[in-house]
């Protein structure tokens, strides 16, 4: 991603900084260390686009360095200020970090045909409804077909930025190529990456702690919208332009959750039985095609007789599983996680939780989920994997303090684990982590380890992935 190119970016820059050190903190170089990683993005998407080297309108300073040049004579000074001020004119100009990988890719890509039942209008389409959604904080009109993992990211960030009074304005947004990256199959999937290259304004504003807004203008960058539709879909239809339920046809209520059901068939309308889903976002920057784990011979021979398994729905499950973490690690009842953790997990992690104390995320984006290995135990099959987060933490109160005084990139590990003997058949058709695996009731705010209705384990291993390793 973008975000963790801008900090391999500003490492390089590390020598530079230190060296004018004692000029440094005078100048908009300040700013290049808070930039923006890019609203939505690893964020996995919404507010995307990350910046090039535009110096933003933050007032926030970084007084890195401590006066390393005690001896310098002014005239000496004088040359260094007029050298970082070229250096930063130069860099604007050029758009700083959009070499990296951000500007439009698409344009040097070939035109290739895309699947049936997807084409531009309708990637074009989630892509506008996606950053009005992002900045509205709002899903509504996208919950339909977005992945449950997509939804997760988003609202985990909104709970965040509404902690610190945040909106992500974007504007004159503008599409400047699509194209259809990559196609594929996975489990019972159909995959397709688009690119998307687009150039917007995008102002991180709040109210509350305006030292740390940001503004950058005519950022351009490039996004990989992954798409699923199931391979056994019968029929087209078109979840991008109405608002009716895809299999009764009746108008879809506007209060779509965490659940994307409709309220008169019960039907999961992003279920990619009818048209293909929103199922991630990735920068341009962290974008690889995958781990090519849908093509191992062995884990598809385990998982054949699950009909939901594909890698692209376990990994938005991972990505689920690792925002509801972080809004506990920012606050949320402790309660969430024994909805897909076992005992001993949710104690290590409360256990990270009272190290690292009260903290809220200033930014974080979910840059790459990738499911990298597998193992299994007499009993289960434990699917490995990796986890780059791009974040900064603040304490707030009366002003904020920050805790990382830059964008951090962090590597993390989880194991989701499920029997073998839970493979064998086709799971069944629930959201994750929010309803009853067994009998499909909604879990509302409740502590029990059971499911109200029909009292069968929340945690199974035999009906649902339970996270049973969590490392940061
Ligand atoms: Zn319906
Ligand atoms: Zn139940």
């Amino acid at each position: 991603m973008k975000t963790f190119n801008r900090i391999k970016e500003i490492t390089g820059h590390l020598a530079f900084r230190y060296f004018f050190s004692t000029v440094a903190c005078c100048f908009a170089l300040c700013n290049e260390v808070v930039a923006r990683a890019g609203g939505g993005g690893g964020h996995g998407g919404g507010g995307g686009h990350s910046s090039g080297g535009h110096s933003s309108g933050g007032s926030y300073h970084y007084y890195g360095g401590g006066g390393g040049g005690g001896g310098m004579s002014p005239g000496i000074v004088v040359l260094i200020i007029i050298i970082v001020v070229i250096y930063i004119i130069v860099k604007g100009r050029t758009g700083g970090g959009e070499q990296s990988g951000g500007g439009d890719v698409t344009a040097d890509m070939p035109n290739q045909p895309f699947p049936e039942g997807l084409d531009k209008l309708k990637v074009q389409t989630s892509f506008i409804e996606i950053q009005n959604a992002w900045q509205k904080k709002d899903l509504t009109v996208v919950r339909k077909w977005i992945s449950d993992g997509v939804y997760q990211r988003y609202t985990a960030q909104f709970q965040m930025m509404n902690k610190l009074s945040q909106v992500n304005k974007l504007s004159n947004i503008q599409i400047n190529g699509i194209k259809l990256a990559k196609t594929g199959v996975d489990g019972k999937y159909q995959t397709a990456d688009v690119a998307v290259s687009f150039t917007m304004d995008d102002e991180f504003l709040s109210e509350k702690y305006p030292s740390f807004n940001e503004r950058f203008i005519g950022d351009s960058d490039t996004e990989f919208w992954t798409f699923i539709k199931r391979q056994d879909a019968t029929g087209n239809k078109n979840l991008y332009d109405n608002n009716n339920c895809p299999n009764c046809g009746a108008p879809l209520e506007i209060k779509m959750g965490e659940i994307s059901r409709c309220g008169q068939c019960g039907t999961l309308t992003n279920n990619a039985t009818y048209d293909w889903v929103l199922s991630e976002i990735t920068q341009a920057d962290d974008y690889n095609g995958g781990s090519g784990m849908e093509e191992n011979v062995e884990l598809h021979e385990m998982t054949k007789n699950d009909s939901l398994f594909s890698v692209q729905r376990v990994e938005d499950i991972a990505s689920n599983v690792f925002m509801q973490i972080m809004e506990v690690m920012t606050g949320e009842s402790d309660k969430k996680l024994a909805r897909f953790a076992e005992p001993a997990t949710v104690a290590s992690i409360l256990k990270q939780k009272a190290a690292i104390g009260s903290i809220v995320f200033d930014r974080l984006y979910l840059n790459d989920v990738t499911l990298g290995s597998f193992n299994t135990t007499p009993e289960r099959l434990n699917l490995v994997f990796s986890l780059t987060a791009t974040y900064q933490r603040v304490r707030a109160g009366q002003t904020l303090t920050l805790i990382d005084p830059e964008m951090v990139s962090e590597n993390f590990s989880m194991v989701l684990s499920k029997n073998l003997k839970g493979l064998q058949t086709a799971a069944k058709e629930t959201v994750y982590s929010y309803e009853c695996a067994n009998c499909g009731a909604p879990f509302d705010d409740t502590t029990n380890d059971v499911c109200p209705y029909c009292q069968t384990a929340v945690i199974d291993f035999n009906r649902n992935w339970v996270l049973t390793e969590f490392k940061m």
